[in-house]
């Protein structure tokens, strides 16, 4: 360790002393920080993961009024689940959430593990989470290391690239030297807050920054080329769906169990393969899901999402079948005729979704 790696070096003793006060100053005042409650502290830090601050709050609170504790989530129905995560990303987090306060109810008796090996064991539960919930509930002096984090660090310490196991390898050492024993929690907090309102990923504000004086980005002026960015681009893709109408009902279909978006529902459609039209691709899809032919389309409405690493523009046609409703013929997948105003009882992934409300605004 050298020594602007070494935190008894610190002649401003940054850590962990400078940085709890300045957390103590100027932390946001958000509803899972008044609490030390495992099962509360454990859905926040799950939601914040792919969700921003002001979009969580709301949804915490919704959360919390369907499940108020471990027992009611472990009893609830997985697709009502499901459902209550909506909008809040990747869904096998709220596969995890469900199956962890299962066994957390059943194998453990309602208790969380307090240190970071047992958190780990449950499902969902990676280091990160383990970390946090082990500091902030039960006072285990261990750091997480999350994106804030490893910006911050990367920066104060001067590491080039983009990171990986090594670096954080790197800076949890670092952070074990440097985490405050009486108050564990508040320490990760406090960097994890760093992160999000000082050292941000673009225009950092350095000069309002507790370690300004020590950070050899700094110094260097690298701040914004630390962590080095990204070139990974996301992907195009063009795909199209059917609403199928019987009446007052629509066609819906569950994904498999398995894969992207598993046990989510849908409208029958797909990916636009190349040399295809919308039009070709949809009566591709409607005979391969569905033994559909199809006798007219009808533009209803194009929406765009995000998923993973794509960017969708999803065409959505009211279509015809040649042969009459009759002749749907189902393949492997489940597949319901469900009320318009019904569709809320049911999962969806965004695109889809933003078809529903479009349906359900008519
Ligand atoms: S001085 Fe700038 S780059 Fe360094 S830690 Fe503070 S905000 Fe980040």
């Amino acid at each position: 360790m050298n020594r602007a790696e070494n935190p008894k070096s610190d002649p401003g003793n940054l850590f962990p002393g400078r940085i709890l006060r300045w957390y103590a100053s100027r932390k946001r005042d958000l509803p899972w920080r008044r609490t030390k409650d495992p099962y509360r502290v454990w859905i926040s830090e799950i939601m914040l993961q792919q969700t921003t601050v002001g979009v969580v709050i709301p949804r915490y609170h919704e959360w919390l009024a369907a499940y108020p504790d471990l027992d009611s989530l472990a009893k609830a129905p997985l697709r009502k689940v499901l459902k209550s995560w909506e909008g809040l990303g990747y869904y096998q987090r709220a596969r995890n959430l469900h199956r962890a306060a299962g066994l957390i109810v059943r194998d453990c008796g309602g208790r969380f593990p307090r240190d970071t090996e047992g958190l780990a064991g449950l499902p969902g539960f990676g280091s990160y989470t383990a970390s946090a919930v082990a500091s902030i509930c039960f006072s285990r002096p261990v750091p997480v290391v999350e994106a804030n984090v490893r910006r911050v660090m990367m920066r104060m310490l001067g590491i080039q690239g983009r990171g990986g196991p090594a670096v954080d390898a790197r800076i949890r050492r670092f952070l074990e030297g440097a985490i405050s024993r009486r108050s564990p929690g508040n320490f990760n907090q406090a960097m994890m807050e760093w992160g999000a309102l000082v050292c941000r990923p673009k225009n950092p504000f350095c000069l309002r920054c507790p370690g300004r004086a020590l950070c050899r980005a700094y110094a260097r002026g690298e701040q914004e080329v630390i962590p080095a960015p990204k070139t990974l681009r996301a992907e195009r893709l063009q795909a199209v769906v059917a609403v199928l109408r019987n009446g007052g009902r629509v066609l819906i279909q569950k994904r498999p169990e398995k894969g992207l978006l598993a046990g989510l529902w849908e409208f029958p459609g797909g990916k636009v393969e190349p040399g295809e039209t919308l039009r070709t691709a949809l009566a591709r899809e409607l005979k391969e899901e569905l033994g559909l032919g199809l006798a007219s389309v009808r533009p209803f409405a194009t929406v765009r999402h995000a998923y993973t690493r794509y960017l969708v523009t999803l065409h959505a046609f009211e279509a015809k079948p040649a042969g009459g409703l009759n002749a749907v013929r189902p393949g492997n997948r489940p597949v319901r005729w469900v009320a318009v105003k019904s569709l809320d009882r049911y999962p969806f992934p965004s695109g889809s979704l933003q078809i529903v409300r479009l349906l359900q605004s008519e």
